[in-house]
């Protein structure tokens, strides 16, 4: 049976992706990851507050060793891109040397990812890669090589599973679409 919409302040929405596929398309991630950094201890720096979910799902996939830390950027007020990159808070990691794999909930216009690229490369990282739970790619605006999306959504805002509207719809199990 479909799940009701969900009410979060002034705005519906409908469920969009289960649990269940949501579950299966981070196992997929995980093995490919897994086969492409054995012998690497891929370190896994997860972009907080939205990736947190996604990110402690990724890591109990994980069959070869690897480590995780946590930063935060902050670019998005409510429903919109402010196209503004903040500085990377609270990585006390040394990434020199390391191959170091970013864990985002979301890359829509891809602001973040393009700021945060160059940050990471100037801290001496070895390799950087971004395992995202989805991807916009229609609103992409920058060329990214995406090289770890778990799946690919149409332009709609979306909360659940980490990803929040003003800070709510995290704790949803499914990712629900703006109605
Ligand atoms: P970008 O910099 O690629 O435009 O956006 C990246 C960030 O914006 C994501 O990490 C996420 O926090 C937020 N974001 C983008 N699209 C959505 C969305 O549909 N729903 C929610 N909840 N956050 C989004
Ligand atoms: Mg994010």
């Amino acid at each position: 049976m479909q799940k009701p919409p969900v009410t979060i302040q002034d705005k519906q929405f409908s469920i969009y992706i289960p649990e269940r596929k949501i579950l299966h398309s981070v196992e997929i991630v995980a093995a490919r990851l897994s086969h492409d950094y054995k012998g690497k201890q891929p370190l896994f720096l997860s972009v907080l507050n939205g990736s947190f979910m996604f990110a402690s799902d990724l890591m109990k996939e994980m069959s070869i060793e690897c480590e995780i830390a946590f930063m935060r950027l902050s670019s998005y007020a409510d429903m919109e891109s402010t196209g503004q990159v903040k500085e990377i808070m609270g990585l006390k990691e040394d990434i020199r040397g390391r191959h170091v794999v970013v864990v985002e909930d979301i890359v829509d216009t891809g602001h973040t990812i393009a700021g945060l690229i160059p940050q990471l490369q100037e801290k001496g990282a070895a390799s950087i890669e971004v395992a995202t739970l989805l991807i916009k790619p229609e609103s992409l605006q920058h060329e990214l090589n995406i090289k770890y999306p778990a799946m690919s959504i149409a332009n709609d805002f979306v909360v659940g599973y980490g990803l929040d509207y003003n800070g709510l719809g995290r704790n949803l199990r499914d990712i629900y679409k703006v109605m």
